[in-house]
């Protein structure tokens, strides 16, 4: 991504989030059509890529200078019973802290 792209998306940025989900190697990109994307309230904040390790198929990445921590990607419905997020446990929500101790600091 070009620097100037990343800097005009931190403008948007108002304050850090505590946690940001990260995609975890359980996730199946859902057969092609992701439920995770769809609860996600942040335009472009989860994306689809290539799946490295099963060919022709996708999976999820998070950018984490989207995303703002608000979990609606790993909701459950009432009582556990009804997944809205994803079914797969592929998400994980991870400390800003941790994040950044392992890939840097984000350029917010
Ligand atoms: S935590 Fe919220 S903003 Fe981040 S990926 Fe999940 S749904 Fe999107
Ligand atoms: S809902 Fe879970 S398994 Fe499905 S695409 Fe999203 S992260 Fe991957």
């Amino acid at each position: 991504m070009a620097v100037a792209e990343k800097a005009k998306r931190s403008e948007k940025r108002k304050r850090k989030p505590k946690i940001l989900a990260v995609i975890n190697d359980a996730c199946t990109g859902c057969g092609g059509s992701p439920i995770c994307v769809t609860e996600c309230p942040v335009d472009n904040c989860m994306l689809e890529v290539q799946n490295p390790d099963v060919p022709h198929t996708i999976r999820i990445e998070v950018d984490p200078l989207l995303c703002i921590g608000c979990k609606k990607c790993i909701t459950k419905g009432p009582m556990d019973t009804l997944l809205e997020g994803c079914p797969w446990d592929a998400i994980d929500m991870v400390s800003l802290q941790n994040f950044e101790g392992e890939h840097g600091e984000l350029a917010y």
